[in-house]
Protein backbone atom coordinates (compact mmCIF):
# COMPACT_ATOMS: atom_id res chain seq x y z
CA UNK A 1 0.00 0.00 0.00
CA UNK A 2 1.29 3.48 -0.95
CA UNK A 3 1.58 5.27 2.14
CA UNK A 4 2.91 8.55 0.94
CA UNK A 5 1.63 11.66 1.19
CA UNK A 6 1.16 13.89 -2.24
CA UNK A 7 0.46 17.30 -0.81
CA UNK A 8 1.77 19.56 -4.26
CA UNK A 9 -1.89 19.68 -5.62
CA UNK A 10 -0.35 23.18 -6.53
CA UNK A 11 2.03 22.13 -9.10
CA UNK A 12 -0.17 19.19 -10.72
CA UNK A 13 -2.84 16.83 -9.76
CA UNK A 14 -3.11 12.98 -10.36
CA UNK A 15 -5.75 12.59 -13.41
CA UNK A 16 -9.23 11.33 -12.22
CA UNK A 17 -9.59 8.17 -13.11
CA UNK A 18 -13.05 8.83 -14.60
CA UNK A 19 -11.22 11.15 -16.88
CA UNK A 20 -8.72 8.52 -17.70
CA UNK A 21 -11.44 5.95 -18.75
CA UNK A 22 -13.46 8.94 -20.80
CA UNK A 23 -10.30 10.07 -22.74
CA UNK A 24 -9.44 6.14 -23.87
CA UNK A 25 -11.34 5.55 -26.44
CA UNK A 26 -9.67 8.90 -28.48
CA UNK A 27 -6.64 7.60 -28.80
CA UNK A 28 -7.88 4.02 -30.30
CA UNK A 29 -11.23 3.50 -31.89
CA UNK A 30 -11.76 7.38 -32.26
CA UNK A 31 -8.63 8.46 -33.37
CA UNK A 32 -9.96 11.21 -35.87
CA UNK A 33 -8.81 14.71 -36.75
CA UNK A 34 -11.05 17.21 -36.08
CA UNK A 35 -10.70 18.59 -39.12
CA UNK A 36 -11.48 15.87 -41.43
CA UNK A 37 -14.32 15.58 -43.43
CA UNK A 38 -15.29 12.25 -42.70
CA UNK A 39 -16.70 10.28 -40.02
CA UNK A 40 -13.65 9.72 -38.48
CA UNK A 41 -13.25 13.46 -38.12
CA UNK A 42 -16.50 14.63 -37.48
CA UNK A 43 -16.79 11.72 -34.04
CA UNK A 44 -13.89 14.28 -32.96
CA UNK A 45 -15.20 17.10 -33.87
CA UNK A 46 -18.34 16.38 -31.81
CA UNK A 47 -15.71 15.51 -28.87
CA UNK A 48 -14.23 18.62 -29.13
CA UNK A 49 -17.22 20.96 -29.18
CA UNK A 50 -18.52 18.76 -25.94
CA UNK A 51 -15.60 19.85 -24.13
CA UNK A 52 -15.68 23.23 -25.50
CA UNK A 53 -19.50 23.54 -24.26
CA UNK A 54 -18.72 22.46 -20.84
CA UNK A 55 -15.48 24.92 -20.66
CA UNK A 56 -17.60 27.53 -21.81
CA UNK A 57 -20.69 27.09 -19.79
CA UNK A 58 -18.16 26.61 -15.90
CA UNK A 59 -17.41 29.93 -17.35
CA UNK A 60 -20.40 31.67 -18.07
CA UNK A 61 -19.00 31.84 -21.47
CA UNK A 62 -19.98 31.34 -24.87
CA UNK A 63 -18.38 27.45 -26.63
CA UNK A 64 -17.11 30.28 -29.12
CA UNK A 65 -14.93 32.48 -27.28
CA UNK A 66 -12.72 29.12 -25.73
CA UNK A 67 -9.89 28.37 -27.65
CA UNK A 68 -7.97 25.15 -27.03
CA UNK A 69 -4.56 25.92 -25.88
CA UNK A 70 -1.34 23.50 -24.70
CA UNK A 71 -1.84 24.64 -21.16
CA UNK A 72 -1.91 27.62 -19.69
CA UNK A 73 1.78 29.01 -20.23
CA UNK A 74 0.59 28.83 -24.03
CA UNK A 75 -2.42 30.89 -22.58
CA UNK A 76 -1.10 33.19 -20.85
CA UNK A 77 1.58 33.77 -23.57
CA UNK A 78 -1.44 34.40 -26.21
CA UNK A 79 -2.98 36.46 -23.69
CA UNK A 80 -0.01 39.01 -23.42
CA UNK A 81 1.57 38.90 -26.63
CA UNK A 82 -1.65 38.53 -28.46
CA UNK A 83 -2.91 42.04 -26.89
CA UNK A 84 0.19 43.71 -26.98
CA UNK A 85 0.75 42.74 -30.92
CA UNK A 86 -2.95 43.73 -31.91
CA UNK A 87 -3.29 46.95 -30.04
CA UNK A 88 0.64 48.21 -31.12
CA UNK A 89 -1.20 51.15 -33.21
CA UNK A 90 -3.09 52.20 -29.88
CA UNK A 91 -0.38 52.13 -27.37
CA UNK A 92 2.09 50.21 -26.36
CA UNK A 93 1.55 50.37 -22.09
CA UNK A 94 0.63 46.94 -20.39
CA UNK A 95 0.14 46.41 -16.46
CA UNK A 96 0.65 43.54 -14.43
CA UNK A 97 0.89 42.47 -10.38
CA UNK A 98 4.46 41.64 -9.70
CA UNK A 99 3.12 38.16 -8.49
CA UNK A 100 1.79 36.87 -11.66
CA UNK A 101 3.24 33.51 -12.83
CA UNK A 102 6.60 33.32 -15.08
CA UNK A 103 4.22 32.51 -17.88
CA UNK A 104 3.06 36.26 -17.53
CA UNK A 105 5.71 37.90 -16.49
CA UNK A 106 8.45 36.35 -18.99
CA UNK A 107 5.96 37.37 -22.13
CA UNK A 108 5.90 40.74 -20.57
CA UNK A 109 9.78 41.14 -20.10
CA UNK A 110 10.23 40.12 -23.50
CA UNK A 111 8.13 42.58 -24.60
CA UNK A 112 9.76 45.55 -22.45
CA UNK A 113 12.94 44.18 -24.50
CA UNK A 114 11.16 45.30 -27.43
CA UNK A 115 9.99 48.98 -26.24
CA UNK A 116 7.14 47.93 -24.93
CA UNK A 117 6.42 49.74 -20.75
CA UNK A 118 5.35 47.79 -18.45
CA UNK A 119 3.83 48.91 -14.93
CA UNK A 120 4.52 46.72 -11.87
CA UNK A 121 1.70 47.04 -9.40
CA UNK A 122 2.43 46.91 -5.59
CA UNK A 123 1.16 44.49 -3.70
CA UNK A 124 0.54 44.40 -0.02
CA UNK A 125 1.89 42.00 2.97
CA UNK A 126 -0.55 39.11 1.23
CA UNK A 127 0.39 39.48 -2.02
CA UNK A 128 -2.74 41.53 -2.58
CA UNK A 129 -3.36 44.32 -5.44
CA UNK A 130 -4.59 47.26 -4.35
CA UNK A 131 -7.58 48.71 -6.90
CA UNK A 132 -6.67 52.21 -6.89
CA UNK A 133 -3.50 51.59 -7.70
CA UNK A 134 -4.34 49.99 -10.60
CA UNK A 135 -6.45 53.17 -11.74
CA UNK A 136 -3.65 55.00 -10.48
CA UNK A 137 -1.17 53.48 -13.24
CA UNK A 138 -3.91 53.52 -16.12
CA UNK A 139 -2.32 55.68 -19.35
CA UNK A 140 -4.07 56.80 -22.21
CA UNK A 141 -1.81 53.93 -23.96
CA UNK A 142 -2.50 51.68 -21.68
CA UNK A 143 -3.97 48.29 -23.66
CA UNK A 144 -3.75 44.94 -21.16
CA UNK A 145 -4.14 44.86 -17.21
CA UNK A 146 -3.14 41.29 -16.13
CA UNK A 147 -3.91 40.18 -12.57
CA UNK A 148 -4.11 36.60 -11.87
CA UNK A 149 -7.00 35.33 -10.08
CA UNK A 150 -5.64 33.24 -7.14
CA UNK A 151 -2.11 33.02 -6.74
CA UNK A 152 -0.20 29.59 -7.05
CA UNK A 153 1.90 30.07 -4.81
CA UNK A 154 0.51 31.86 -1.49
CA UNK A 155 -3.18 31.18 -2.07
CA UNK A 156 -4.05 34.44 -2.26
CA UNK A 157 -6.98 35.25 -4.16
CA UNK A 158 -6.98 39.08 -6.05
CA UNK A 159 -9.50 41.63 -6.46
CA UNK A 160 -10.27 40.64 -10.08
CA UNK A 161 -13.62 41.89 -10.61
CA UNK A 162 -12.90 45.55 -9.00
CA UNK A 163 -9.32 45.72 -11.53
CA UNK A 164 -11.84 43.91 -14.49
CA UNK A 165 -14.70 46.98 -13.57
CA UNK A 166 -11.78 49.50 -14.13
CA UNK A 167 -10.46 48.15 -17.35
CA UNK A 168 -13.62 48.19 -18.73
CA UNK A 169 -14.41 51.97 -18.31
CA UNK A 170 -10.89 52.42 -19.60
CA UNK A 171 -11.52 50.49 -22.54
CA UNK A 172 -8.59 48.52 -22.13
CA UNK A 173 -8.49 44.31 -22.21
CA UNK A 174 -8.38 42.89 -18.83
CA UNK A 175 -6.53 39.03 -18.72
CA UNK A 176 -6.80 36.96 -15.29
CA UNK A 177 -4.80 34.08 -15.07
CA UNK A 178 -7.39 31.67 -13.59
CA UNK A 179 -5.22 28.17 -13.34
CA UNK A 180 -5.60 27.55 -9.78
CA UNK A 181 -9.00 28.27 -9.38
CA UNK A 182 -11.41 27.26 -12.37
CA UNK A 183 -13.10 24.09 -10.94
CA UNK A 184 -12.50 25.20 -7.47
CA UNK A 185 -13.92 28.28 -6.71
CA UNK A 186 -16.95 30.41 -8.80
CA UNK A 187 -14.91 32.09 -12.06
CA UNK A 188 -17.63 33.96 -13.92
CA UNK A 189 -16.22 36.43 -17.10
CA UNK A 190 -19.16 38.61 -16.62
CA UNK A 191 -18.50 38.95 -13.10
CA UNK A 192 -15.37 39.60 -12.91
CA UNK A 193 -15.35 41.82 -15.99
CA UNK A 194 -12.49 39.75 -18.04
CA UNK A 195 -11.71 39.49 -21.57
CA UNK A 196 -9.12 36.87 -21.49
CA UNK A 197 -8.99 34.04 -18.88
CA UNK A 198 -6.10 31.39 -18.95
CA UNK A 199 -6.60 28.08 -17.55
CA UNK A 200 -5.08 24.61 -17.79
CA UNK A 201 -6.60 20.72 -17.04
CA UNK A 202 -3.72 19.40 -15.15
CA UNK A 203 -4.23 21.90 -11.91
CA UNK A 204 -7.93 20.38 -11.86
CA UNK A 205 -7.73 16.57 -12.11
CA UNK A 206 -7.40 16.73 -16.05
CA UNK A 207 -4.64 15.22 -18.40
CA UNK A 208 -1.26 17.57 -18.40
CA UNK A 209 -0.35 19.24 -21.97
CA UNK A 210 -3.66 21.00 -22.41
CA UNK A 211 -5.59 24.12 -21.16
CA UNK A 212 -7.67 27.21 -22.80
CA UNK A 213 -7.40 30.70 -23.10
CA UNK A 214 -10.92 32.24 -22.97
CA UNK A 215 -11.42 34.98 -25.29
CA UNK A 216 -14.27 37.49 -25.06
CA UNK A 217 -15.85 37.81 -28.36
CA UNK A 218 -15.06 40.86 -30.06
CA UNK A 219 -11.66 41.60 -28.28
CA UNK A 220 -8.91 42.58 -30.29
CA UNK A 221 -6.19 40.28 -29.67
CA UNK A 222 -3.79 38.80 -32.51
CA UNK A 223 -3.55 35.15 -32.76
CA UNK A 224 0.71 33.74 -31.88
CA UNK A 225 0.35 30.62 -33.64
CA UNK A 226 0.26 30.31 -37.02
CA UNK A 227 -0.86 27.48 -39.83
CA UNK A 228 -3.71 26.13 -40.02
CA UNK A 229 -7.02 27.49 -39.19
CA UNK A 230 -7.80 25.52 -36.86
CA UNK A 231 -9.77 27.16 -33.39
CA UNK A 232 -11.68 29.67 -35.32
CA UNK A 233 -8.27 30.91 -37.11
CA UNK A 234 -7.27 31.93 -33.73
CA UNK A 235 -4.70 28.81 -32.59
CA UNK A 236 -3.27 26.59 -35.17
CA UNK A 237 -2.27 23.47 -34.42
CA UNK A 238 -4.32 19.82 -34.43
CA UNK A 239 -6.58 19.73 -31.47
CA UNK A 240 -5.41 17.17 -29.14
CA UNK A 241 -8.70 15.61 -29.01
CA UNK A 242 -8.12 12.96 -26.45
CA UNK A 243 -6.80 15.62 -23.72
CA UNK A 244 -9.59 17.66 -24.66
CA UNK A 245 -11.90 15.20 -23.90
CA UNK A 246 -10.18 14.75 -21.08
CA UNK A 247 -10.01 18.25 -19.86
CA UNK A 248 -14.32 18.51 -20.04
CA UNK A 249 -14.58 15.45 -18.13
CA UNK A 250 -12.30 16.73 -15.58
CA UNK A 251 -14.09 20.60 -15.49
CA UNK A 252 -17.50 18.48 -15.73
CA UNK A 253 -16.57 16.59 -12.43
CA UNK A 254 -15.05 19.86 -11.02
CA UNK A 255 -18.28 21.52 -11.13
CA UNK A 256 -20.33 18.94 -10.02
CA UNK A 257 -18.38 18.95 -6.57
CA UNK A 258 -16.98 22.37 -6.38
CA UNK A 259 -18.51 23.67 -3.61
CA UNK A 260 -18.45 20.11 -1.18
CA UNK A 261 -14.65 19.76 -2.43
CA UNK A 262 -14.02 23.70 -1.35
CA UNK A 263 -15.57 23.32 1.79
CA UNK A 264 -13.74 19.97 2.50
CA UNK A 265 -10.51 21.19 1.59
CA UNK A 266 -10.55 24.79 3.59
CA UNK A 267 -11.57 22.76 6.57
CA UNK A 268 -8.38 20.68 6.37
CA UNK A 269 -6.20 23.72 4.80
CA UNK A 270 -7.08 25.55 8.28
CA UNK A 271 -6.39 22.46 10.32
CA UNK A 272 -3.01 22.29 9.21
CA UNK A 273 -2.24 26.45 9.07
CA UNK A 274 -3.42 26.00 12.60
CA UNK A 275 -1.84 23.08 13.66
CA UNK A 276 1.88 24.26 12.16
CA UNK A 277 1.63 27.84 12.52
CA UNK A 278 2.01 27.80 16.39
CA UNK A 279 5.43 26.32 16.09
CA UNK A 280 8.29 28.58 16.93
CA UNK A 281 9.57 30.79 14.40
CA UNK A 282 6.65 29.86 12.12
CA UNK A 283 5.27 32.08 9.64
CA UNK A 284 1.72 31.95 7.24
CA UNK A 285 2.32 33.30 3.51
CA UNK A 286 -0.58 35.16 2.46
CA UNK A 287 -3.86 35.79 2.89
CA UNK A 288 -5.24 34.28 6.21
CA UNK A 289 -9.08 34.20 4.33
CA UNK A 290 -9.22 35.35 1.12
CA UNK A 291 -7.15 32.59 -0.12
CA UNK A 292 -7.65 28.97 -2.08
CA UNK A 293 -9.23 26.16 0.02
CA UNK A 294 -5.97 24.19 -0.59
CA UNK A 295 -3.11 25.74 -0.26
CA UNK A 296 -0.71 26.17 3.26
CA UNK A 297 2.94 28.32 2.34
CA UNK A 298 4.57 28.46 5.88
CA UNK A 299 7.96 29.95 6.68
CA UNK A 300 10.17 28.25 9.29
CA UNK A 301 12.92 30.89 10.47
CA UNK A 302 16.25 28.59 11.26
CA UNK A 303 15.60 26.16 8.70
CA UNK A 304 16.16 25.61 4.71
CA UNK A 305 13.41 25.01 2.35
CA UNK A 306 15.38 22.70 0.39
CA UNK A 307 16.20 20.49 3.39
CA UNK A 308 13.10 20.44 4.70
CA UNK A 309 11.18 19.30 1.62
CA UNK A 310 14.12 17.01 1.18
CA UNK A 311 13.15 15.30 5.14
CA UNK A 312 10.06 15.41 4.17
CA UNK A 313 10.23 13.42 1.00
CA UNK A 314 12.71 11.10 3.03
CA UNK A 315 9.35 10.98 4.99
CA UNK A 316 7.08 10.06 2.09
CA UNK A 317 5.52 13.48 1.58
CA UNK A 318 5.54 15.09 -1.42
CA UNK A 319 5.43 19.05 -0.76
CA UNK A 320 6.88 22.01 -2.50
CA UNK A 321 8.55 25.18 -1.65
CA UNK A 322 7.52 28.68 -2.26
CA UNK A 323 10.77 29.21 -4.16
CA UNK A 324 12.34 28.69 -7.66
CA UNK A 325 14.92 26.46 -7.30
CA UNK A 326 17.91 26.43 -9.81
CA UNK A 327 20.56 23.96 -9.51
CA UNK A 328 20.19 23.54 -6.09
CA UNK A 329 20.30 27.09 -5.22
CA UNK A 330 17.20 29.07 -3.42
CA UNK A 331 16.75 32.22 -4.39
CA UNK A 332 13.45 33.42 -2.73
CA UNK A 333 10.96 33.60 -5.06
CA UNK A 334 9.57 36.67 -6.71
CA UNK A 335 6.42 36.15 -4.88
CA UNK A 336 7.97 36.19 -1.28
CA UNK A 337 10.16 39.34 -2.14
CA UNK A 338 7.31 41.30 -3.42
CA UNK A 339 5.07 40.37 -0.48
CA UNK A 340 8.58 42.05 1.44
CA UNK A 341 9.46 38.46 3.12
CA UNK A 342 12.88 38.89 4.36
CA UNK A 343 15.37 36.48 2.42
CA UNK A 344 16.23 34.62 5.60
CA UNK A 345 12.65 34.57 6.54
CA UNK A 346 11.52 32.96 2.85
CA UNK A 347 14.92 30.93 2.53
CA UNK A 348 12.75 28.38 5.16
CA UNK A 349 9.16 28.51 2.91
CA UNK A 350 7.19 25.42 1.79
CA UNK A 351 4.08 25.35 0.18
CA UNK A 352 1.46 21.98 1.12
CA UNK A 353 -1.43 22.37 -1.59
CA UNK A 354 -4.02 19.86 -0.41
CA UNK A 355 -6.25 18.08 -2.95
CA UNK A 356 -9.68 15.76 -3.79
CA UNK A 357 -7.99 12.45 -2.35
CA UNK A 358 -6.56 13.67 1.09
CA UNK A 359 -8.09 12.96 3.91
CA UNK A 360 -8.11 14.24 7.58
CA UNK A 361 -5.35 10.86 8.66
CA UNK A 362 -3.12 12.95 6.04
CA UNK A 363 -3.21 15.76 8.16
CA UNK A 364 -3.00 14.22 11.43
CA UNK A 365 0.51 12.98 9.37
CA UNK A 366 1.54 16.26 8.50
CA UNK A 367 1.29 17.38 12.06
CA UNK A 368 3.64 14.88 13.62
CA UNK A 369 5.95 15.04 10.59
CA UNK A 370 6.48 18.35 9.57
CA UNK A 371 7.34 19.45 13.38
CA UNK A 372 9.42 16.49 13.59
CA UNK A 373 11.59 17.65 10.41
CA UNK A 374 11.71 21.22 11.52
CA UNK A 375 13.14 20.65 14.87
CA UNK A 376 15.57 18.21 13.86
CA UNK A 377 16.88 20.57 11.03
CA UNK A 378 17.31 23.36 13.43
CA UNK A 379 19.34 21.10 15.94
CA UNK A 380 21.41 19.84 13.21
CA UNK A 381 22.06 23.33 12.50
CA UNK A 382 22.80 24.40 15.84
CA UNK A 383 24.87 21.44 17.17
CA UNK A 384 27.07 19.99 14.68
CA UNK A 385 28.22 21.57 11.02
CA UNK A 386 25.55 21.00 8.50
CA UNK A 387 26.74 17.62 7.07
CA UNK A 388 23.20 15.88 7.63
CA UNK A 389 21.02 16.79 4.74
CA UNK A 390 23.38 16.96 1.73
CA UNK A 391 24.80 13.15 2.93
CA UNK A 392 20.85 12.35 3.18
CA UNK A 393 20.64 13.88 -0.52
CA UNK A 394 24.02 11.91 -1.89
CA UNK A 395 21.80 8.52 -0.13
CA UNK A 396 18.72 9.16 -2.18
CA UNK A 397 20.06 10.13 -5.39
CA UNK A 398 21.95 6.78 -5.12
CA UNK A 399 19.04 4.30 -5.14
C1 LIG B 1 0.49 25.83 -13.40
C2 LIG B 1 0.23 27.24 -13.69
C3 LIG B 1 0.51 27.77 -14.96
C4 LIG B 1 1.15 26.95 -16.05
O1 LIG B 1 0.24 26.00 -16.54
P1 LIG B 1 0.73 24.83 -17.53
O2 LIG B 1 -0.57 24.27 -18.05
O3 LIG B 1 1.48 23.87 -16.68
O4 LIG B 1 1.54 25.44 -18.60
C5 LIG B 1 0.23 29.10 -15.18
N1 LIG B 1 -0.31 29.85 -14.22
C6 LIG B 1 -0.60 29.39 -13.01
C7 LIG B 1 -1.21 30.29 -11.99
C8 LIG B 1 -0.34 28.07 -12.69
O5 LIG B 1 -0.62 27.61 -11.47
Amino acid sequence: MDTRIYVDHGATTPTDPRVVEAMLPFFTEQFGNASSIHQFGQDARAAVDRSREVIASALGASPAEIVFTSGATEADNFAVLGAAWANEARGRHLIASPVEHHAVLEPLRFLQSRGFDVTYLPVDRDGRVDPDDVRAAIRPDTVLISVMHANNEIGTLEPVAEIGRLAREGGILMHTDATQSVGLLPVHVDALSVDLLSMSAHKRYGPKGVGALYVRKGSNVARIQHGGSHERNRRAGTENVPAIVGFGVAIRIAMECMHEEAVRLRRLRDRLIQGLVRLDGAHLNGHPVERLPGNVNLSFEGADSESILLALDFQGVAASSGSACTSGSLEPSHVLSAIGLPPEIAAGTIRLTLGRWNTDEDVDQLLTVVPEVIENLRAASAGRPRRAVPQRAAQRSGR
